[in-house]
């Protein structure tokens, strides 16, 4: 099969226990249906045995509607990455971004599949959350973080969208076009645009292993977010930094005034110390802020690969791909 009608690319970090039962669901969701699909596992550099699983699998399959391949990185480059590599590589007209834990069956995507199908004015169906996983904090912060993001970079962010989308080639050859390093995949599909249709959905839980993110990578996922796809906030460091010097110069004024006009001596030793902190410390996290995004530009200026292959493998041949050497 040199092409296929959908592509499921599947990042897989630490996966083992959830490739066989991935591919399971897969061919029950697929009974009675004739579609060619290629699964496309991109194993991110895990130590838990996914890739030889990946392997084990794809060697000895014999389900003729399903092609298995899979790619291996060098090292753990992060899921942004493997979504990118998985891209790449796939061969279907349509493509679908799926998680390897079971929380997207993929019953849902073929449901989202079809829906795209009998949907012509429509190049993307995106799910969304109906009732959010995380509750509590965690899940108000995160919507009000794509709210913020939304109005800083002037993007229609959907609500509540995951990675799970299922999209024409043109989307993804979009995608793939964008040379960017930092790589924020919700931030990516909002600016390539194309008409999106949203489809509720509610995750299940994850089948087996662990989550990989914890609270300090979903603050970091989200800080990529914002400075990767918005200035606003070196706007915001300039206005606080005008608004200060008005305010100084007018305090000045008053002083100075006050001084010469009637005479009166302002004391002042510990507000001259607190403002010198507070300014000091404001000058810091503009300078701080400055450096996000001029290192973002270092970075990107080494033009380095966003992965590295390490081995491929794929259910139609026998002798696999060359091993090593593919980059981004
Ligand atoms: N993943 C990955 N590289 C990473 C972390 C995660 O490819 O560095 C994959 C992971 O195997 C899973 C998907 O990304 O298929 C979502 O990860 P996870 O389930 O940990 O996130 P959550 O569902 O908790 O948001
Ligand atoms: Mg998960």
């Amino acid at each position: 099969m040199s092409h296929a009608d959908l592509t499921l690319v599947v990042p897989a970090y630490n996966e083992r226990d959830n490739v066989r039962p991935f591919l399971d669901e897969l061919s029950r969701a697929l009974a009675g249906r004739d579609e060619r699909i290629e699964v496309l596992f991109v194993d991110d550099g895990g130590s838990d045995g996914t890739w030889d699983e990946v392997v084990a699998v794809a060697r000895s399959w014999d389900d003729g509607r399903v092609v298995v391949r899979g790619m291996s990185f060098s090292r753990n480059f992060g899921k942004e990455a493997a979504m990118l590599a998985g891209l790449e590589a796939a061969r279907g007209d349509c493509l679908c971004i799926i998680d390897a834990d079971l929380q997207q069956p993929p019953a849902v995507a073929l449901e989202m599949y079809d829906l795209l199908l009998a949907s012509p004015e429509y190049e993307c169906v995106a799910a969304c959350q109906r009732e959010r996983r995380q509750g509590g904090p965690v899940g108000a912060l995160s919507s009000a973080f794509y709210r913020l993001l939304g109005s800083a970079s002037g993007m229609e962010v959907l609500q509540d969208a995951s990675d799970f989308r299922v999209f024409r080639r043109c989307v993804a050859d979009a995608i793939v076009s964008l040379p960017e390093y930092h790589r924020f995949s919700k931030g990516l599909f909002a600016w390539v645009g194309f008409r999106t249709l949203p489809f509720p959905y509610v995750p299940e839980e994850r089948r087996a292993g662990k989550s990989a993110w914890g609270l300090r990578g979903l603050v970091s996922y989200a800080w990529e977010g914002i400075v990767s796809f918005s200035t606003a906030p070196l706007h915001a460091v300039l206005a606080f930094g005008i608004v200060c010097a008005v305010l100084a110069l007018a305090m000045l004024l008053v002083t100075v005034v006050k001084r010469v006009a009637l005479g009166v001596d302002t004391p002042g030793y510990a507000t001259i110390v607190t403002l010198i902190l507070f300014f000091g410390g404001a000058q810091l996290v503009a300078i701080g802020l400055v450096g996000e995004y001029v290192a973002r530009t270092y970075v990107q200026s080494k033009r380095r690969p966003v992965y590295l292959v390490r081995d491929s493998v794929s259910s139609e041949t026998s002798d696999d791909e060359p091993e090593g050497g593919e980059t981004r």
